[in-house]
């Protein structure tokens, strides 16, 4: 399977920090933030660090890279923000071409559904990429957007960009994410979903509280270990957005119930 971590671009080595991360971990998926993810300053990448970075993702047999979106993006803004937020997207798309990353995932954010819409648009045309631009979704409080299929499916809708999906999201919404997943093969989106997200939930199902747990140390039980027995999600990149001192262990976690569930 294709599995791996949210890891840190931080310290001397930067971006390639990611990568010495994943391979102490011993996974073949990553998703980093190319920025700090609470500040709208850039993050330099001189092309021939790009080209360092690539050649040893390569190395490593990394199979998935995933960019996320800064959490001070919001598309669904008016004014400066909604113009600071397209700026910001298409930065990290840049990114993600200069790194040659897979996906860039970001949260739609709160405020009218056709203005989240033109944002992902606008920042698409700004920074053209190989990276597919992928809508998550998210909790729903403090009126956030893309919380529900039918949500998602509206922010979507004739656009060509992609899915990620959010175990712990879903469930703090409200839904076991296999009924997730069944509502959005019913509105013909399941083609769309590219990542999964692989959290545990702190808080109960429809708080809408956003704070990720270890696997099985969550409120999600079954739920989240029956989703990874799910044959529609089975080929696609698993990114774990866990507390970070426990990544050995969900990592296990992961695999011992990957095993069980397929003996893969
Ligand atoms: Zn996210
Ligand atoms: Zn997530």
């Amino acid at each position: 399977m294709i599995v791996g971590f949210h890891l840190s671009i931080a310290g001397r080595l930067g971006y390639l920090n990611a990568l010495a991360e994943a391979e102490a971990l011993g996974v073949n998926a990553v998703q980093i933030f190319a920025k700090s993810p609470r500040a709208w300053r850039k993050k330099s990448l001189a092309p021939a660090l790009a080209e360092r970075f690539r050649a040893e993702r390569e190395l490593l047999g990394i199979r998935h890279l995933a960019v996320h979106a800064s959490h001070l993006v919001n598309l669904g803004a008016e004014g400066e923000l909604f113009e600071k937020s397209v700026l910001s997207l298409a930065d990290d798309l840049e990114k993600a071409r200069l790194l040659g990353a897979e996906s860039v995932v970001a949260h739609p954010g709160s405020g009218a559904v056709e203005r989240i819409r033109e944002g992902l648009f606008q920042a698409a045309r700004l920074a053209p990429s190989q990276a597919r631009l992928l809508v998550e979704n998210t909790a729903g409080g403090g009126g956030k957007r893309g919380s529900t299929p039918e949500e998602l499916a509206e922010i979507l809708e004739g656009t060509p960009f992609g899915l990620a999906l959010d175990t712990a999201h879903a469930w703090l919404a409200g839904f076991n994410p296999i009924d997730f997943l069944d509502r959005l093969s019913a509105l013909g989106l399941l083609d769309r979903l590219a990542l999964v997200h692989f959290n545990d939930a702190r808080h109960e199902r429809g708080s809408r509280r956003d704070v990720h747990a270890s696997l099985g140390e969550g409120t999600m039980g079954e739920a989240l270990r029956a989703f990874l027995r799910d044959p529609r999600v089975r080929r696609l990149p698993f990114i774990m957005e866990t507390p970070r001192e426990d990544d050995p262990k969900n990592l296990a976690t992961f695999r011992r119930w990957a095993e069980e569930a397929f003996g893969a």
